[in-house]
């Protein structure tokens, strides 16, 4: 339905159809540069296919749908003509293809506008649905990075070996942030292993919770229509209270630099059963949906440390997530697409365990993480890496379906962030494009960032019997299964040496008891 500026509406009024996708919901967008509101349109579709192209929970479609729905409402605030397509309550199936395809029919634009997708296959319907058209199709660059493709692709080209650090220390460099003239300020690029602490048996004490944002009209509207159009999706939405605007999310992070920034580096791989929130920013959803510049999180942060508000070693580590790993991962994702989508060098082919859709488990860390997941849409990094990944790549399911899960359950997942994250960093299949190596570890590794293990009926000590943790027992079984690939590994090699000097019996049993830890939990209950 088209507001305002009526005349707009009469086929070979509109100058520029200028399309804003559900993530790029900025006023600042390249794409308003030159818009005119006496002769441009804008447009912008709730297209059922893309919202239902993964299962997805019920937290992540009503994100994106609220998200939307308020930035339409500011624009036509500001007097802007939207030609707006939401979806209803009934199962009618739409494409973002069909859709435009349409809107251009009745509008009869001179070109059409759009700022670069994040996904791959988006990029590909709208060109091809420009062709078809025959319209002109203007596609900008995404201003919310700092890394242009062209630039990582010479950073890319220039090495045999892509590798984050490096890249990290160029974008200090060019951006200018904790620098002291070239130099890295306090000395060091880099306090990771300084970063690395649990909680001890204590716990994390007192914790001011993030700021939590009651849904209002809007959103209400959202969550009514998603619980009716999407009733059997997994998750719920009574604990629905994330940023859907831009004040929303600056509010976020102001609240999250004020409270919590302080303690996120020494905690930020920490875990504690039943405290979904701990020192993380949660902001990773409002800077995908472009809520949030972070130009502005970066700015804050390094604010912060030089007002002494935060010290170096937790602001240093926050902002290297986003000037390092986010444009990383980006840059990754762009540079190999569309061939990443299917690589896969372990060989991994099962389905993924039910539980991940039920967080039904006796394993207590799998249980905590995906019920959370399920309910809020949320799990921090080490989560999403040592838990549900970890498991995932013992278990030997397809890395495609583990791909699927992670783009289906969080709110934050947008295809050019969660991939290489699932495939590269967390499944390693692709080969050590990103990871130097597999992210592999027993149930210890759990045991010492978290307490999970205090309440759970195994061992994370024990390989094998009936108290074996499942993420040892299958740790071990990796090792054997991929013995080739990871003796190529230099940094695999104490690993493969551990696995070398088992006895044949104990190899033999383990390999038997992960057969049947297999077989028993794809056996179970829920939905795949
Ligand atoms: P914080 O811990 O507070 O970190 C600050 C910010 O840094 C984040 O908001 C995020 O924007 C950025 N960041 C941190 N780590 C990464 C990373 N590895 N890659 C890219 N950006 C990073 N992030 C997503 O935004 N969407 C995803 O779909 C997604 N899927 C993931 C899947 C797996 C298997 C793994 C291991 C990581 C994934 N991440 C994803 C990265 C990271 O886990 C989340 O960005 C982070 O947990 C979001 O919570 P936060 O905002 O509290 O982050
Ligand atoms: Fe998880 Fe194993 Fe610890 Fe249980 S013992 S919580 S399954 S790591």
């Amino acid at each position: 339905m088209l507001i305002g500026y009526q005349n707009l509406e009469t086929a070979g009024k509109v100058r520029d159809l200028v399309l804003v996708l559900g993530d790029q919901l900025d006023i600042g967008s390249p794409v308003f540069d030159d818009f005119d509101k006496k002769v441009d349109l804008i447009w912008m579709t709730e297209s059922s296919i893309e919202a239902e192209y993964v299962w997805s929970t019920k937290a992540r479609i009503a994100i994106f749908l609220a998200s939307m729905r308020h930035f339409r409402d500011s624009l036509r605030r500001k007097g802007f003509a939207v030609d707006y397509h939401a979806l209803g309550d009934e199962k009618v199936k739409t494409t973002l293809a069909s859709e435009l395809k349409l809107a251009a029919k009745q509008f009869r634009p001179r070109k059409l506008i759009v700022v670069e997708p994040g996904v791959w296959h988006i990029k590909e319907i709208l060109k091809k649905t420009a062709r078809e058209l025959g319209s002109e199709l203007n596609m900008r660059r995404d201003r919310y990075f700092y890394c242009s493709h062209e630039e990582f692709g010479e950073h890319a080209s220039e090495r045999t070996r892509l590798r984050l650090e490096l890249f990290y220390r160029k974008m200090r460099r060019k951006i200018g942030v904790l620098m002291d003239s070239d130099q890295p300020v306090g000395g060091v690029w880099n306090y990771d292993a300084e970063n690395r602490q649990n909680f001890g048996k204590g716990g994390p004490g007192e914790i001011r919770q993030p700021m939590s944002f009651r849904p209002d009209r809007v959103t209400r509207g959202i969550i009514a229509l998603v619980e009716k159009r999407y009733a059997d999706h997994p998750g719920g939405l009574k604990l629905f209270d994330w940023p859907v605007t831009r004040k929303q999310a600056s509010a976020a992070l102001e609240d999250f630099i004020e409270n919590r920034l302080v303690r996120f580096g020494p905690y930020q791989d920490a875990m504690w059963a039943g405290v979904p929130y701990l020192y993380h920013s949660r902001l990773s959803n409002a800077m995908n949906l472009h809520l949030l510049d972070p130009r502005d999180v970066v700015a804050a942060a390094e604010q912060a440390y030089m007002e002494g508000r935060a010290p170096l070693r937790s602001v240093e580590g926050f902002i290297r997530q986003i000037i390092g790993w986010r444009e990383y991962i980006r840059g990754v994702y762009w540079r190999f697409m569309p061939d990443y989508e299917h690589m896969n060098v372990l060989g991994h082919d099962l389905p993924l365990p039910p539980l991940y859709w039920t967080g039904n488990t006796d394993m207590a860390c799998l249980r905590d993480c995906v019920t959370q997941t399920l309910e809020r849409g949320y799990a921090h990094h080490i989560q999403r890496l040592m838990v549900t990944g970890l498991f995932a790549q013992l278990f030997a399911v397809d890395p495609h379906e583990v791909h699927k899960w992670y783009l289906a359950v969080y709110v934050d997942a947008i295809e050019w962030v969660e991939m290489p994250n699932v495939l590269g960093m967390s499944q390693f299949a692709d080969g050590g494009l990103i990871a130097t190596k597999p992210y592999v570890a027993t149930g210890k590794y759990i045991q010492r960032m978290s307490n999970y293990c205090v309440d759970c009926r195994y061992d994370p000590a024990r390989k094998t019997g009936d108290a074996a943790c499942p993420f040892t027992t299958l740790y071990w079984d990796f090792l054997m299964r991929q013995d080739k690939l990871l003796r190529r590994n230099s940094r695999m090699s104490l690993q493969v040496k551990n696995a070398d000097r088992l006895d044949r019996a104990e190899k033999q049993l383990i390999r038997k008891e992960a057969d049947a830890l297999r077989s028993r939990l794809l056996a179970e209950q829920g939905r795949y």
